[in-house]
């Protein structure tokens, strides 16, 4: 009888809506590991950026180093060289050696200095970075038994009230099935099924005909709303 049929398609509607709200509570679950783990991810890029910055910078440094070498090298050759000068002249030269190189060697030693401190300062950060996500990952394990704890639950149950749905389904006529299961691919948790009250669409109040009031309360032939398309349903079938 098309009454009873409307009356179990409305419960069937009634249950996916509570379905919904579990399937909220699982993807909000979900959404704490996700939030967690982009943080994770953020401080592990940072940390490539950085390994990478240090590694560069290391490589400068023993250029740099080298570079301080062969400078304090040259310095220690003329210093020892104007100790041995013969003549005034050989002296004037090496000194004005010696007085170029100096401020070199103290450039090299400053730009070494400022390489070492970023150096150091990068590893600090990636230190501190690898504290936070190995942190992170004991919470990340607390909270994703936590999760899949109550996501089995929420699990256990939606496949409940799928199976009162299933129920239903084998008390009711197969043409209303395959309507509600076709406009519910468009509809599914926001009300596939609309009440025909006051000649209006209880959803999107597009008036409703006589005509077409008439053929639904008559419960032959399944009408659509002409505005949303849902499927309408007579009121006398919303008392349960
Ligand atoms: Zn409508």
């Amino acid at each position: 009888m098309a009454v009873e049929d409307f009356k179990n398609l409305i419960e069937v509607q009634s249950l996916e809506k509570i379905i919904k709200s579990h399937l909220d509570i699982i993807e909000g679950e979900r959404n704490r590991l996700v939030h967690l783990e982009g943080q994770r991810q953020i401080r592990q890029d940072q940390n490539s950026e950085l390994t990478d910055k240090i590694s560069q910078a290391n490589s400068r440094l023993s250029e740099l180093e080298n570079g301080l070498a062969d400078k304090e090298k040259n310095l220690a050759r003329s210093q020892s060289h104007v100790e041995n000068a013969k003549t005034e002249q050989e002296v004037v030269a090496l000194e004005k050696e010696i007085s170029s190189l100096t401020p070199e060697i103290d450039q090299f030693q400053n730009s070494i200095l400022e390489y070492m401190e970023e150096v150091e300062a990068n590893n600090s950060v990636v230190d501190q970075n690898l504290e936070f996500i190995n942190g992170l990952n004991e919470t990340l394990l607390e909270i994703q038994a936590e999760v899949d704890q109550k996501v089995s639950e929420e699990d256990q149950q939606v496949a409940i009230l799928k199976e009162r749905i299933e129920n239903l389904f084998g008390q009711t006529d197969s043409n209303f099935i395959d309507c509600y299961n076709s406009i519910n691919k468009k509809f599914l948790y926001n009300s596939p099924l609309a009440f025909a009250r006051d000649k209006k669409c209880s959803v999107c109040q597009f008036t409703i005909t006589e005509v077409l009031e008439k053929s639904l309360e008559n419960g032959q032939q399944l009408e659509l709303c002409p505005g949303c398309s849902r499927l309408l349903t007579p009121m006398t079938a919303s008392n349960l």
